[in-house]
C-alpha cells in the first residue's frame, strides 16, 4: 500500500494524523482516564498477557502522537507514519462498524444501548465494563441480549480467550450490579444520556417501559459478533457464569496490583507472565522493544539478514496465493449453493465438484479450562489435573521469525 510518490505520501500521513487525533479525542470522552480504573478490555489482555496488561495500564511503551507523524514527515521517515497508519486502521475499523452496526438495529426497531457502561468496585478497586451493545425486550419474556463486537481480519474458527473473558466480564457485573446506580451512558459526542442509575432504572429511562426488579426474572445472553470485510459470524449464546465473574475479579486485581508493584519499586515489569509461542498480542504490542520473550543476540553480518527477507517475501506470495485460492474456493461454492443441490456432483469437462457441510472441530480452551480448574480447585490442585490429563506429540522443529518495528 506505501507509494513512492509525494503527494500520495502526504495523503496517508494527513489520515495518519488524522485517525490519532480522533482517537485521543474519542478515547477521552467515551472512556475517560484509564489509568484511574481497570476496563474489562484490560482484563481480556491480561488473561493473555499479564506483562503487556501491567505496562499498558502504566502507560509505558511507545507514544505515538499527531506530533511524531509530523516530525517523521518533515524527517521523510515514511515508513514509520505509514506503520502507525496500519496499526490505526487495525485499531479503528471496529469503531466504525460499531457505528453501522448500531444503523443496522435502530433500522429494526429494537431497544438498543450503546456503549452502557457499568462502573463498579472490587476489594478498593474501580472496574468499568463498556457494552458495545446491549439489546432489551420488555415482551413476551423480559431479554437482555449483550452483543460485544469485534472486527478481524479473517473469522477465526474459536473465540480466544480475551473476548470470552470481556463478555463474561460483561454479563457477571451486569447481573450483579443490576439494583445498583452503576449504569451509565453517553451519546457519540460525549454527552451523558444517564448516569448513576439501576438497569431497571435506566430501561425506563430510555424505553418508557418497567423493568424486572431481579435479573433471575431475565433472559441474559451474551454473544460474540466477529466481522471482517465480507464475512460475519455470531459466537454463543454466553451466560453469566460466578466462575468466570470471579476469575474476571481476580485479574483485574492482579493488574491493578501489579501496577502498584511497579510504582511503588518492588516489583519490575519482566517478573510478570507473558504470552508464549507466536501470539496475535505480540504483532501489535507497544511493550515488545523490551520484552524478555524476544531478548536475542545480535548478528551483524547482512547475509543472515538478507536471507530471512527472502523468506518473508516469499511468506507474502504464498499468503497472496492462499487469498486468491481461498475467493476462487469461495465464488465456486456460492455458485454451487445457487444451483440449490443438497449433496450432488456438478461435472466440468476434466474435473467434478460439490459443496458439502462439515462439522467444526470440537476443541479444548486450555486458558478458559485453567481459570475455571483454579477457581475450583486452587491452583496447585489444578496444575496436578492438568499434568495428568496432558498427552503430547511428536516434537518437532519450528521456525519462528518476526520483524522487529
Ligand atoms: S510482546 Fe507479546 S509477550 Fe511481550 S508483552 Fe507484548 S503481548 Fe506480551
Amino acid at each position: 500500500m506505501r507509494s513512492m510518490n509525494r503527494k500520495a505520501d502526504t495523503l496517508l500521513a494527513q489520515l495518519a494524523k488524522g485517525l490519532l487525533r480522533h482517537n485521543t479525542r474519542e478515547t477521552a470522552t467515551q472512556l475517560g482516564d484509564r489509568s484511574q480504573y481497570v476496563g474489562i478490555s484490560d482484563v481480556g489482555k491480561g488473561v493473555e498477557c499479564m506483562r503487556a496488561a501491567v505496562a499498558g495500564k502504566l502507560g509505558l511503551g511507545q507514544h505515538v502522537t499527531e506530533q511524531s507523524v509530523i516530525g517523521w514527515y518533515q524527517q521523510d521517515k515514511f515508513d514509520q507514519i505509514y506503520n502507525t497508519l496500519k496499526k490505526q486502521l487495525v485499531l479503528q475499523r471496529g469503531h466504525w462498524l460499531e457505528s453501522g452496526i448500531a444503523n443496522a438495529l435502530q433500522a429494526n426497531g429494537t431497544n438498543t444501548f450503546c456503549q452502557l457502561e457499568i462502573a463498579t468496585q472490587h476489594k478498593g478497586i474501580s472496574i468499568k465494563a463498556h457494552l458495545d451493545f446491549a439489546l432489551v425486550w420488555g415482551w413476551p419474556q423480559p431479554t437482555v441480549r449483550i452483543l460485544e463486537l469485534k472486527s478481524t481480519e479473517r473469522i477465526p474458527e474459536s473465540l480466544y480467550t480475551a473476548y470470552e473473558t470481556q463478555l463474561y466480564g460483561q454479563l457477571g457485573f451486569l447481573v450483579e450490579c443490576w439494583n445498583m446506580p452503576v449504569f451509565n451512558m453517553r451519546d457519540e459526542l460525549g454527552t451523558l444520556v444517564f448516569e448513576k442509575l439501576t438497569f431497571p432504572q435506566a430501561v425506563k429511562k430510555v424505553f418508557g417501559f418497567p423493568f424486572p426488579e431481579k435479573s433471575t426474572s431475565v433472559d441474559i445472553e451474551g454473544w460474540v459478533l466477529c466481522l471482517a470485510m465480507s464475512e460475519a459470524k455470531a459466537f454463543g449464546p454466553y451466560r453469566p457464569s460466578d466462575v468466570m465473574l470471579k476469575a474476571v475479579k481476580n485479574t483485574a486485581d492482579s493488574i491493578w496490583n501489579g501496577v502498584a508493584a511497579i510504582r511503588d519499586g518492588t516489583s519490575d515489569l519482566n517478573e510478570f507472565s507473558y504470552c508464549k509461542g507466536f501470539h496475535p498480542l505480540c504483532d501489535y504490542c507497544d511493550h515488545s522493544g523490551s520484552c524478555p520473550k524476544f531478548e536475542g543476540e545480535v548478528l551483524t553480518d547482512m547475509a543472515y539478514d538478507d536471507e530471512l527477507t527472502l523468506v518473508a517475501v516469499l511468506k507474502d506470495e504464498k499468503r497472496n496465493l492462499e487469498d486468491r485460492i481461498s475467493k476462487k474456493e469461495k465464488r465456486i461454492k456460492a455458485f454451487y449453493a445457487q444451483q440449490g443441490r443438497d449433496s450432488g456432483w456438478l461435472k466440468t469437462a476434466h474435473y467434478r465438484f460439490k459443496s458439502t457441510r462439515q462439522e467444526g472441530r470440537k476443541m479444548v480452551d486450555m486458558t478458559k479450562l485453567e481459570l475455571v480448574l483454579i477457581n475450583e480447585f486452587g491452583e496447585q490442585r489444578a496444575q496436578e489435573l492438568l499434568v495428568a490429563a496432558a498427552k503430547y506429540g511428536q516434537p518437532f522443529e519450528r521456525l519462528h521469525i518476526a520483524k522487529i518495528q
